[in-house]
Parts: C-alpha cells; structure tokens; sequence
C-alpha cells in the first residue's frame, strides 16, 4: 500500500482534515488502507519502524488525539465505506470509514431502519459507535453502542505482531469482553476498527428490516428563539428551572414523552438569543408532545411561545439537521466542549452562574447546552455496555468556538473558569454522585487529568467510565499489550 508523503497532491487535504480546528498534526505519512489485511500492513509497517501511529474515521474528535505532532503515521479509514448485510451474521455489516449520515442514507434506503447515532451526518462511523455515541433517537431507541453485534478489529499482540479479530455479544464468544468494551471505551484504545456488525439486542430472525429499530417515516422539528433584551434573570432562572425539572418528571424508559427530544441552548449575550430545537418522531401525536413540552419549559416566565414546527421525511432531516446549526463556517472553528452528565436539575446556584457567565463582557461565542437523555438509554444496566451512565435525564456542554487565533485565550479562559465554577462544590468537575455522573467519552475534555481545572480527587476516567474502568483496562491489557494506541486519555494497561 502506498506512502501518502507531504509531495503528494492528496496530502495538505489528508493531513488538514479534522473538524477541530484548534489541533494541526503533520505525520510523516498516511495510509488509506481499502481492506482490513491492508490496516494489518499498515499497522505492522508502523510498529516494526516504531513510529507513532494513529487511526482517523470522520476526523470528527474534540480534542487533539489525531491531529497531534507526535503522531507519525496516519491511518485514515475513508476509502473503507462499505455498508451492507451480511447474511451469515444476520447482521448489518458497515465499515469504519463510512459516516454516520451515509450510514443513515443506505440503512434506510435498503431496508427501512435506522441506528440511533449522533447529529452530524459527517461524524465518522469509526470513532463514534465506540464511544457510547447518542444522539436525537436516543431516548426512543438507546445508544448506537446498545445495538451492537460484533466488531473486527487490527490489534497487535504482545510479539508485536498485527492480526485481525472478530468479537461479539455472543454468550459464547471467548472475545466477548473486547465487544464489550466498543460499547463505549472509546476510540483510539485498543486498536482500528474495521468494520462493526449491527443488529439490536432481541432482534431474531434473518430479516435485516427486523434487525435495527425500524426508521421513522416523518420526523416533526421544532424551534423556538427568544431575544435576549426580552430576558431578565428571573426569566432566564425559570425557564432553565423548568427544562431541567420537565426532563426529571420524563426521563423513565417508557415514558410517553420518549419520542421527543430537545436541545435548550442559553447562548452567551454575544449571541443575541436562547433557543431551544428539538425533534420528535410521534408522528400524528408529535404536535400534542411538542407543545407540552414547550408549555412546561416556559411556564411562569411571560415568554411568548409560538414555535416553528416542520415535518419532514425521516432521511432528508438525517441529512441535513438543522441546517442553520451547521451552516458554512462551523466546521472552520477552534472549538472546546466541557461536558457533564446530570441524574438531577441544576441547583439555583448553578443556575446563577450560567446566568453570570453568559452575561459576561468577554468578546467570546458560546454558551451552554443542555440536551434531553435517558428514557431508552436508561434501560440498560450500568455494567452492560461500557457506556455506565445509564440514569441521567440530561447532557450538558459548555461551548466556545473561534475562528481567529487571537479568539483563543479569551473563550478557553472563559468556558473553563464557566465550567470550575459550575461545579465548584466538588472541585470543579462533574463527580458521580447525587445529582451529577460524569461525562461522555465522545465528547473527551483534557482538562479532566489536569490537577489546574480538576481538583475533585476524583481520577479523569472515573468520570467518564465511573465503575466500568478496571474492566477496560483489563481488555486493554489483553489486546494491546504494548500500548500502541494511545492518547491523553485513553485506557492505561
Ligand atoms: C460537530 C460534532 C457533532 C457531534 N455530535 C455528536 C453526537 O450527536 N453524539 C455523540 O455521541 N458524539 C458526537 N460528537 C462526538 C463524536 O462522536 C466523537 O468525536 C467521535 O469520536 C468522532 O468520530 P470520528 O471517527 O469522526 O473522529 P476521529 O477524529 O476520526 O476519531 C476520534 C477518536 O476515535 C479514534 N478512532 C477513529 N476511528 C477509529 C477506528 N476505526 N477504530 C478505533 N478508533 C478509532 C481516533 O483515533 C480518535 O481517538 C460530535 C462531534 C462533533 C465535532
């Protein structure tokens, strides 16, 4: 296979895809492997040279665990895109290379089902399934890890041999511990991912429409906007006040409330506006289910509610959600997430400090946002998958994004000392505990394993993996024994 090397006319695309702009890597070179003997090759080239190696799906990572100079090989799977069934696992075959949106395109355009996944169509398949990965079907139907059958996977063996592997849930298969950890371990930990096998938990059968959640025919959008001149801090204390209440009193499995999901975004002052957007997927009911939750949201607050509420077939919004949430510009941004999960509402004291940091005069962009979980996402148990969050109501970010380098000090000072101070009660971090458990593995946040911005004691991969941990490191030791396929925070052996 072919040395992508920095003469080559592919390479300043190759090497500058990410949508992080904030991280720029410059391997030596990069491999497009089309099979998974070639990731084998790949893979064996960089460990006999002993180089640095790295694997890229959708370049869709948060933090700089791809794009880091240290990094002398790339292996970027975008030329490994196949998706289909195979018969023989009755199961949806579909390589890490493909994106989550031509996922979408062909599960629903062959048979009429869907993966609950994430909400940007360009996300790699690679590095999200194994991350947990949810998204706006995820109270209806789970995680995207919750429906997966099996993995195949390059690793390298203790000689320092590359071999592939097939893993999964089977009750008897010997390798069913390393499925298990791609059930939210994490990307960039065990090895490359070529491909993942889908089939949800249940399903029987060889009838590939009946091996993932059917797909909706219709999806039902909402958004609402309220300007910020119009919001006083009352207001602004109520309605936060109430989205966190309503997703306390909706979250149980099967509540009704489980076919609508919604994003409530307290922007900074900077950006002029709150917003809240949201889906549902009840069909005729989805306008009943809307409005309740509206109504609830603003209850108290003398805000004037008239949401635009869209229908549209199922595909054509997977493709293209939001599209003023995504529009030209996004992906050239610097960008840092500081997430959380929360089993309880904000405390009034939290709530003041949101208010406070959105209203600050920094010249930043931002603000934080909350979105609807559990239900489905709740009804498996904390050790079944290593996705352990399993009873929390809401996700939570604090955003900044710049497009200029001058941008960076302010909005990183600014989203940090926001998030310190959000979670000032227990060292500045999100600690599993009564009201708060952790944070996503696919959202990842250095500042976890920093003593500066983590004074909580509590150890960066407790709060992403809370009790799941020393099982991953057990699967870690197993499987890549030499720690080839490391970054700041992936799963020591
Ligand atoms: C705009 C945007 C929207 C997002 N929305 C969501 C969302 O709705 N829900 C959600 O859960 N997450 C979301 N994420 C986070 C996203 O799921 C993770 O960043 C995910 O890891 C991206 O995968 P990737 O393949 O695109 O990224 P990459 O940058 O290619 O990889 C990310 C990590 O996974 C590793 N990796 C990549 N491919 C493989 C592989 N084949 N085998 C093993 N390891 C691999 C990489 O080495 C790296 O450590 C979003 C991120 C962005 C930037």
């Amino acid at each position: 296979m072919e040395k992508i090397v920095a003469a080559d006319v592919r390479y300043p695309d190759l090497a500058g895809k990410r949508f992080n702009k904030r991280f720029t890597g410059k391997p030596e070179y990069i491999y497009m492997p089309q099979s998974a003997d070639e990731v084998v090759d790949a893979v064996q080239e960089a460990v006999n040279s002993k180089r640095r190696l790295v694997v890229r799906s959708g370049g869709h990572c948060l933090e700089g665990f791809v794009s880091d100079p240290a990094v002398q090989v790339l292996v970027d799977m975008s030329l490994m895109t196949n998706i289909c069934y195979d018969t023989e696992r009755s199961a949806f075959s579909v390589e890490a290379g493909a994106t989550v949106g031509e996922m979408y395109r062909r599960l629903f355009l062959g048979w009429g089902v869907v993966l609950p996944a994430g909400e940007h169509p360009d996300i790699g398949v690679g590095g999200h399934i194994l991350g947990g990965a949810f998204g706006f079907l995820c109270r209806e139907h789970g995680l995207a890890a919750d429906h997966l059958y099996g993995i195949e996977l390059v690793a390298v063996d203790a000689s320092g041999k590359a071999h592939r592997t097939i893993a999964t849930r089977e009750a008897n298969d010997p390798n069913r511990e390393l499925l298990w950890a791609h059930t939210g371990g994490g990307g960039g930990n065990f090895g490359i991912v070529t491909r993942y096998w889908l089939r949800s938990p249940g399903a029987a059968g060889s009838d590939p429409a009946l091996a993932l959640p059917k797909a909706p025919a219709t999806i039902t959008t909402f958004r609402v906007s309220w300007e910020w001149k119009d919001i006083t801090e009352a207001i602004f204390s109520r309605l936060v006040q109430n989205f966190g209440e309503w997703a306390l009193q909706h979250s149980a499995p099967d509540s009704p409330y489980k076919q609508l999901f919604s994003l409530l975004f307290l922007n900074h002052r900077n950006l002029s506006k709150l917003e809240i957007k949201g889906v549902s997927t009840a069909g005729a009911k989805a306008n009943e289910l809307i409005m309740g939750h509206l109504n609830a949201i603003t209850a108290g607050t003398d805000l004037i509610c008239t949401p635009q509420i869209e229908e549209s077939p199922w595909l054509r919004f997977a493709l293209n959600p939001f599209p003023e949430l995504f529009q030209p510009g996004f992906d050239n941004v610097q960008a840092k997430l500081k997430d959380a999960f929360f089993r309880r509402p904000f405390t009034d004291s939290q709530i003041a400090t949101i208010y406070k940091y959105l209203n600050t005069s920094d010249p930043v962009g931002g603000g934080l946002g909350m979105a609807t979980y559990g239900c489905q996402v709740n009804k498996v148990a904390s050790d079944a998958t290593a996705s352990a969050q399993r009873d929390c109501i809401l996700d939570v970010a604090c955003n900044t994004g710049w497009g200029n380098p001058e941008g960076e000090i302010a909005s990183l000072a600014w989203v940090r000392e926001f998030y310190q101070e959000l979670f000032k009660t227990s060292g500045g971090v999100p600690v599993p505990n009564e009201q708060t458990a952790g944070s996503m593995i696919n959202h990842p946040d250095t500042d976890f394993a920093d003593p500066k911005w983590n004074k909580s004691g509590v150890p960066w991969h407790s709060l992403y993996y809370n009790g799941n941990y020393s099982r991953l490191q057990q699967v870690k030791s197993k499987w890549d024994p030499l720690n080839i396929f490391y970054h700041a925070l992936s799963i020591r052996p």
